[in-house]
Parts: C-alpha cells; structure tokens; sequence
C-alpha cells in the first residue's frame, strides 16, 4: 500500500489478502473522533487494488462528514471487498471477512452498501459483533430506506420554506430520478404532501411499483427527467447525476434528492449556482439511513430514531440561512459545519 495515497488525514487503513476463500479487502477508518467510524461494505470488481483503495478512502472520508452533520456519534470509515459479489461472495470469504472485521475491535463499524445486502449483514453477524444495519427479525433497524426518503422530504420542506416562503409541498412539481427502495418511497411522500410528481426509471418493475403507489405519478423518459420543469429535482439512482452535460440543461429551483455523490466534480455547485439553482448537499438531504443506524446500537428505538432524522429540516434551514448571509453555496457551508464539530470534538477528547 503506497502511503503517499493514503493520506494524512485518515486514522487507519487495513488490508487483507487470503488465497483460500479469495478475500481481497480494505477497510479505511478516516475518523473516529466523533465515535466508531461506521459505513457500508461496497463488493465491485474494481479494476485494481489502487483503484479500490482510492474509493475507499474517498468514500470513508465522505462518511465522516455525514456523521458529523447528522449529529450522530459515528465517525466516518468504509470497506471495499474486490471482486464481483454475483461469482465471489462465498461463505468463507464473508467468514473470513468478519474476521477481519475483528481486528479493528470495534474501531469500525460496517453495514450494507453497493454489492452487499441486508442478509449478508445478518450473516456476518453471526460471525462478529461490529455489524449494524441488519435485519428487524435479528434485532437490528431494518431496511432504512423509508426513513431515507423521509429525511429527503425534510429537506424539501425546509427548501420550500427558505426559497418560497412556506415549507408546504403541495402544488409544487417534484421529478424524481430512480424510484427504487429510496426514490419509490420519496413520491409518495411527495404526493402524501400533495405535490405533482414525475418520475423516471430504467427498472418497469420500479415504474409498476410507483404506478400502483401513486397512481398520479407521470412518467418520463430516463434521459428526460433533469430537463423537466419542476419546483424540485430529486436525483435518487446513481451518483454523478449533476455534471457538465446534465446542469445546463436542468429546469428545476432546487436540487434535492437521495444519491450518495450526486456531484461530477466540486466544480458542478457553483455552475449550478451560476444558473440561480441551489444544490442541497447529499450528505445532508441522505442522512436518514446513517441515523437510523445510531438508533440501533444499544436497542433499535424506531420513535426516537424517526425524531432525529426530521431534524434534517433543521440542518438544512440552518445552511439556507447562512447562505443567505454569507453568499456561499450550501455544500461549502455544510463541509465547514462538519469539519468544525469533528475539530471541537477532537479538541474536547
Ligand atoms: P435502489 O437500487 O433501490 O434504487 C435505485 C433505482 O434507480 C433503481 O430502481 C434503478 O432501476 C434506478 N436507476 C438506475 N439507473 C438509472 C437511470 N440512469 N435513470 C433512472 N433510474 C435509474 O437504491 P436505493 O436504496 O433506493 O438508493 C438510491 C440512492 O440513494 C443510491 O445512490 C444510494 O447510495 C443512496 N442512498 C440510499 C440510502 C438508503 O437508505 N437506501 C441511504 C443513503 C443514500
């Protein structure tokens, strides 16, 4: 492992290589200032160990600054396993796995993320403690995805009320890009609060879905669904939703959506902002799986759980408003919030 790409900035980084069962590994702890650095478990067959340990890094850092603007006590860690899980996730190699897991003593903590599901987490589970986000029948939380889309919908409030006046969604037009586990739940919020929505998808069996959901939901063509002129755009499938090709063409006030690195490049808010639309940072607007996942150490509390991550409204009226006074966009503000509670809480440990 090359030390210069690992950083300064991270706590520790962990590989592992074992022949018998394939495992190839990295876990990244960027912090655990604020608590147990915890993030997902991503399977993909990257193209090199360099490729992987790149993502990991990236990724792990994002966690802590989810976690510290969420107001959990979570750090920020990630894991990547290279290969491709639909050939390679065997047995012995998550057996192996939690093993490896062991090492880190608690340091880290995993849960579900690209390639990996909630019963491998309730596999693991059986082979080590340091595992969240596994099944309600196993004592963990659950799928967090509807809590996901609720924080979503609290962000869209408090956007609403910051760029219109009032937080009420109804009559507002709300595109939604995925209807997945995330985006499915999301429209019907959308129209719960009686907003119009339009969606689109790749998936027909996530299209039936929403159609048999919200039976008012109009349907769009994948490539069509930024371009479509709307109140709201809620990016809800893949990251890189908002690039070069994608932002000039946008129709929508506010961006506002569920996609873990909806942005191309850093660059893409401020060409945003130029176009007078503002970006809600997806960090802040996703957050609703992560707290649930606070709420499950110690005994899953569904109700307090559910409370915290409501307060998303309050997280992102806070960016609004000081936007409003200081002219920057709302993701540099919100990476200064979480750079400053990760700095205090390190310089109160
Ligand atoms: P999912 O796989 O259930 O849904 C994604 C949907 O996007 C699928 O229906 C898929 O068909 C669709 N899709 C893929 N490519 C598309 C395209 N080009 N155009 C339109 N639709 C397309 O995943 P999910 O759990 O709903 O997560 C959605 C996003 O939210 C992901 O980026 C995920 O990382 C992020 N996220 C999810 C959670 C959670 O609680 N599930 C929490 C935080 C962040």
């Amino acid at each position: 492992m090359d030390p210069e790409t690992t950083t300064a900035e991270h706590e520790e980084v962990g590989s592992i290589w074992r022949r018998g069962s394939g495992l190839r590994a990295i876990v990244a702890i960027h912090s655990t200032v604020l608590g147990p650095a915890l993030g997902g478990t991503r399977f993909l067959p990257y193209a090199s160990f360099d490729e992987a340990l790149a993502d990991v890094l990236r990724l792990s850092r994002a966690m802590s600054y989810k976690a510290a603007l969420a107001d959990v006590e979570l750090g920020g860690g990630k894991a990547v396993i290279i290969g491709d899980p639909a050939v390679a996730k065997t047995e012995a190699l998550l057996i192996d796995y939690a093993r490896f897991l062991d090492n880190f003593e608690g340091r880290y903590l995993t849960a579900e993320d690209v390639g990996t599901s909630q019963a491998d987490m309730d596999f693991l589970g059986r082979h080590t403690d340091f595992v969240t986000g596994r099944s309600a029948a196993t004592g963990g939380s659950g799928d967090p995805s509807p809590l996901t889309a609720y924080g979503v919908v609290r962000a869209m409030e408090a956007a609403a009320r910051a760029l219109w006046g009032s937080p009420s969604l109804a009559g507002r037009r709300v595109a939604i890009r995925g209807v997945g586990k995330v985006g499915g739940a999301l429209a019907g919020l959308c129209a719960d609060r009686g907003a119009g929505v339009i969606v689109a998808d790749v998936s027909p069996a996530a299209l039936a879905r929403v159609a048999a959901d919200v039976p008012e939901a109009v349907v769009v063509e994948p490539a069509a669904i930024h371009r479509v002129q709307c109140d709201l755009y809620a990016p809800c499938a893949l990251g890189g939703a908002l690039n070069g090709a994608t932002v000039p063409e946008l129709a929508c006030q506010a961006v506002c959506g569920a996609a873990n690195n909806q942005l191309e490049t850093p660059a893409v808010e401020s060409a945003m902002a130029a176009r007078g639309i503002t970006y809600v940072p997806d960090y802040v607007a996703n957050a609703g799986g992560i707290i649930n996942i606070a709420y499950e150490r110690g005994g899953y509390d569904p109700d307090a759980a559910r409370e915290h991550v409501g307060r998303i409204f309050d997280t992102t009226a806070r960016l609004f408003e000081e936007s409003r006074r200081s002219g920057e966009t709302l993701g540099v503000i919100a990476d200064r919030l979480a750079e400053a509670r990760i700095a205090s809480s390190g310089a109160a440990g």
